[in-house]
């Protein structure tokens, strides 16, 4: 994604596009990848960024909040961006921590439990762990 495209999509999204918000925008949107802060940051560190690992984490939450990026929180102490924002479903394979994406489509029908009172479903995202097989 070109750099105007990139400003146009934050402005879509209600992101004010300051330089340093398009400098996180594009290490992230810039094809469908799941990347952790650290990547982020090592990838920013990579292009001769200087930018703080404040300002990377700030960027981030809003564009989570604002639906540019989904967060997938894999473990308590693991969270990943993911540029992909429709729903679908994700492999987390423990031992190597990548994050595979899994077609909507191609996971059954779940049986869902009655809803708290006066909740509604919002999505159901499933994370199936994975590790390599033990011999
Ligand atoms: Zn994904």
């Amino acid at each position: 994604m070109a750099g105007a495209d990139i400003k146009q999509k934050l402005r879509d999204f209600g992101v004010q596009p300051t330089s340093q918000r398009l400098e996180v925008a594009e290490v992230i949107l810039q094809r469908p990848q799941h990347l952790s802060v650290d990547q982020i940051i090592d990838a920013l560190r990579q292009r001769g960024s200087r930018i703080s690992k404040a300002t990377v984490y700030n960027s981030l939450n809003l564009f989570s909040k604002n639906g540019l990026v989904k967060e997938i929180n894999v473990a308590a102490d693991r969270r990943y961006y993911d540029s992909t924002i429709h729903a679908h479903h994700h492999f987390y394979h423990v031992e190597t921590g990548e994050l595979t994406d899994i077609p909507p489509e191609t996971l059954g029908m779940m049986k869902i439990p009655a809803l708290p009172r006066g909740t509604e479903q919002e999505g159901v995202e499933v994370v199936i762990r994975i590790r390599n097989k033990r011999t």
